[in-house]
Parts: C-alpha cells; sequence; structure tokens
C-alpha cells in the first residue's frame, strides 16, 4: 500500500467517524427540541405570573344581561346552566358535535353520549381554550374526570348561575379583568350595559344591511325604529345618513368607545368608492326591487360614510376582519379604504385569521391601523403565538390588542387565560433565544393586555376601578356597588 493510499483510507475513516458523530449530535438535539416545553422554563412562569396580574382591558367581548346569557336548559332542578350550557354556548359547537340537552332534563341521560362527543376535537383549540375554566374554577380534570365529577361540576356550575355574583367574581376576580368592551347584538342601539365593568361599541352592521324597514327583522337593529322613537324623519337617502349620525352621537353619549362591524360574515370587505347618486338607487326600495350590485353600491358607500364618521366623532372602528366566509374577508381588501381615510383608526379584528402575515403587513405600512388578536388563540393557540411573534418584529408594540370574545363567565375567563399563556409563551420564547429583554417582553406583555387599549380608547380612563381598591358586585335594592 502506498502513502496516497493510507490517506485515503484514513481521512475516509475519518469522515466515517464524523458522520456517526453529527448523527448522534443531531438526535440528541431533536430528542432534546421534541421534550422541550418553553412552558416549563422560568422565563415563561415568571413572565406568566407577572401578565397574570395585569389588569386587562379586553376590548371585545359578548356577556349578555345576567337574565339572558345564553345556554340554560330545562333540568330537574329547573331552568339553568350547566355543564351542557357551557359547551353548547362556546365556539367547540361551531365545528365539533354535541349531543341535544334531553328533554327528561336529567343529567345521567346526556353525559353516557356527550363525554364521547369531544373525541374527534382533542387537539383543536375551539375545545382546549375551555379546559382551563374546569381546572382553575371547578379544580377538574375535564379530560379525566370521572363521570361522579362530571355530574358534581354540572351541579356547581348550575348553583353559580342562581346569582350574578359569580359572574362578577369570575370575570373581575379570577381573570383580572377591569374593562370589557361590550358589543351587544342583543340590543346593538340601546347601549344599556348591566355590568359596571362594562363599556359599549356602537354595532353598525344593521346600518350598512338595510336599505329599507322590511331588512331588519329585530327592531332593537333598525335604525327606521330608532328614528322613530327620537322623531327623526327618514324621507329621503340624505335623512338616513343623519339618523346614522345620530345613532353614533347617542351611543358615544351612552359611553360607547368604539364602531364595530361584523359585516365580513355577510358580504365582501372590498368596498368601492361609489357616488352618492349610486348608492342611493337602492335606499328606500324593497330588496327585491333593487340588483345586487345596486345593494351592494348602497353598502359600500354607507361604509365610506361610516370610517369618515369614526373620525368625525373619534370612534376607533374595530371591523371584523377573516374567518368569517371564506371568500371575501381577507383584509387586504381594506387597504384603499384605509389608505384614503387616513385620520380614521381602524382596528382590524382577530388578527385577519388565517390571513395573519397580510395583516402585520397592513400594520406596518398604515400608522392608523391597530391590530386586535381578539379570539385567534381561541381559533388556532399556534397561529396567536406566532401572530404575537411576527407582529411584534414588523410593527410597534403599541399597536396590538386583545379581547375574550366570549359568552359566559366560564368562556371569558377560558379565552383570557389561554390568550395570558399565548402571548406569555410568545414573549418568553423571543427571550430564550436571546431575542428580547426580558423587562422589555414584560412591558410589551402589559401594553397588549391593558395599555394600548387605554391609549386608543383615552375615555376608558375614566371607567377604571380596579386602583380604588373597590369590589364590583350586582347592585341589589338598598345596597351600594
Ligand atoms: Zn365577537
Amino acid at each position: 500500500m502506498d502513502l496516497p493510499n493510507m490517506k485515503l483510507i484514513w481521512i475516509r475513516q475519518a469522515l466515517k467517524q464524523l458522520g456517526w458523530m453529527a448523527c448522534a449530535a443531531s438526535f440528541v438535539f431533536w430528542s432534546r427540541a421534541a421534550e422541550f416545553d418553553l412552558k416549563k422554563t422560568e422565563t415563561f412562569r415568571r413572565l406568566k405570573s407577572a401578565l397574570d396580574a395585569v389588569p386587562a382591558i379586553d376590548t371585545h367581548d359578548h356577556l349578555p344581561p345576567f337574565d339572558r346569557i345564553q345556554g340554560r336548559v330545562e333540568t330537574d332542578r329547573g331552568f339553568g346552566m350547566n355543564l351542557s350550557s357551557i359547551w353548547r354556548s362556546s365556539y367547540y359547537t361551531w365545528f365539533n358535535p354535541l349531543t341535544a340537552w334531553p328533554k327528561s332534563g336529567r343529567f345521567e341521560d346526556w353525559w353516557p353520549t356527550a363525554k364521547h362527543d369531544f373525541e374527534n376535537a382533542r387537539a383543536t383549540s375551539f375545545y382546549r381554550y375551555q379546559l382551563s375554566a374546569f381546572s382553575d374554577l371547578y379544580g377538574v380534570d375535564f379530560e379525566t374526570m370521572t363521570d361522579a365529577d362530571a355530574g358534581a361540576v354540572n351541579q356547581r356550575i348550575f348553583d353559580h348561575y342562581k346569582s350574578p355574583d359569580w359572574v362578577y367574581e369570575v370575570i373581575t376576580e379570577r381573570a383580572n379583568l377591569e374593562l370589557l368592551v361590550m358589543d351587544p347584538y342583543w340590543d346593538r342601539l340601546g347601549f344599556q350595559m348591566e355590568y359596571p365593568f362594562a363599556v359599549p361599541t356602537v354595532n353598525v352592521t344593521a346600518l350598512m344591511r338595510g336599505v329599507h324597514p322590511s331588512d331588519f327583522s329585530n327592531p332593537n337593529d333598525s335604525p327606521f325604529v330608532f328614528a322613530a322613537k327620537n322623531q327623526l324623519k327618514v324621507e329621503r337617502f340624505e335623512d338616513y345618513l343623519a339618523v346614522i349620525e345620530q345613532i353614533l352621537m347617542f351611543g358615544r353619549l351612552k359611553g360607547a368607545v368604539c364602531l364595530k362591524t361584523t359585516t365580513a360574515y355577510e358580504r365582501t370587505l372590498d368596498f368601492e368608492k361609489v357616488s352618492k347618486e349610486r348608492a342611493s338607487k337602492a335606499w328606500g326600495r324593497p330588496r327585491g326591487q333593487s340588483s345586487e350590485q345596486e345593494v351592494k353600491a348602497f353598502q359600500d358607500f354607507v361604509m365610506w360614510y361610516l370610517v369618515e364618521l369614526s373620525a368625525k366623532l373619534e370612534l376607533p372602528f374595530q371591523i371584523h376582519t377573516g374567518h368569517a366566509r371564506i371568500q371575501g374577508s381577507n383584509p387586504m381588501l381594506l387597504v384603499d379604504l384605509i389608505a384614503a381615510n387616513p385620520t380614521t383608526k381602524f382596528v382590524l379584528f382577530h388578527g385577519g385569521y388565517p390571513w395573519v402575515g397580510e395583516t402585520g403587513a397592513i400594520a406596518t405600512r398604515h400608522k392608523n391601523v391597530w391590530i386586535d388578536s381578539v379570539w385567534l388563540p381561541t381559533i388556532s393557540y399556534t397561529m396567536g403565538r406566532r401572530a404575537f411573534q411576527e407582529w411584534l418584529e414588523v410593527m410597534g408594540s403599541n399597536r396590538i390588542l386583545w379581547g375574550a370574545d366570549a359568552h359566559h363567565a366560564e368562556g371569558i375567563y377560558a379565552a383570557t387565560e389561554f390568550t395570558r399563556r399565548c402571548l406569555a409563551e410568545a414573549l418568553a420564547e423571543k427571550v430564550e433565544r436571546g431575542e428580547l429583554r426580558e423587562d422589555y417582553a414584560l412591558r410589551i406583555g402589559r401594553q397588549i393586555l391593558r395599555d394600548n387599549a387605554l391609549e386608543l380608547f383615552p375615555s376608558l380612563k375614566q371607567r377604571l376601578w380596579k386602583d380604588k381598591g373597590k369590589r364590583l358586585r350586582p347592585l341589589r335594592t338598598g345596597q351600594g356597588e
């Protein structure tokens, strides 16, 4: 064997060994990565407990007056909330099955079937977001509890909902929420808030919808009913526009801090700029007498008008984007409207899910845009965590908000906890990777949970109560707060 051959063999052997070492090293790395749970780090624990201590301002919720909280059923103990109500009146049932509450009203007739409903939903966020309500408020693990535990929880939920005290305790103490901006879909133009921690929004969805009184099946939504009650005439299209302004002013007088629309559930977010003349064609005629294009022109015009009023009356505009009709809810469709109205403060809801990156890009370009992560962790926890990280990389941390978007005390508690966890995890990961100092991460967390909402809706500052050492409880005859 000559020398060059020896060298070759030696090099080959060395390469083989190196290959094995690299293999072993990557195995160790990946198995450690698979074991690694960021939530077990001290950084996460510190951030999470600091964020839990922030009295949060929830920018969007739907908690009806106590007697009208949805989900109550007839039971063998009377009419009330129970375990089935907590799931029925949640996002879980949007895409997952839930056995109907039985006519007998007996838990024993419901649970044996219902407990199997969750089998295909175990990894979904629409299921998982509610789990902390059971562990933290009822002390049971929903996934492993016995039938007897389930029966006991069912009874305790029923007992809790005999009095509104439970709702107050869960929301203001256990979830540590100070104020909730409420979207009262049950009474859009009434602005009556039963809870002292609730602040109304003006839901303008119906104002854009209707070309004729017959378009409003619910009198609480009808601008025509509002006009009649307030002796305002609505004979011409101009009158209608004036009534809209009156409604917004009335809402502001009643404490509303913003406008809100969920029109993305009904139509595209592509709002063309149309002339008043074109817009007025459909107005005042029963819907069947106008073409689809004429109705759209009317709605497009009203949206532009509302956007102008939003700036004029200093009521930022919360717009549902993404995850409604999939066609037409991409927030990119709003860019022309946003660019043409730089003095209106646009709040893009739900982070535009699934278009969270697009939403970030819009906010980067347009300083009059805020991103509200409301509902996003509940839709997809992983996308929520990723979105917080991506947005913080492309825009200022002072324009990101959050909201629970739930319908009963347990749902609000659970969505709040889910968001605090998601945000803490997003921030902790950046800290652990050396991409963000921990004190900065903490400041960002506080901004998203509280400070940004107070800055965007400054009148909320007058409604703060936690620093006054108060405890909010339902008003009863002869009793104070
Ligand atoms: Zn909502």
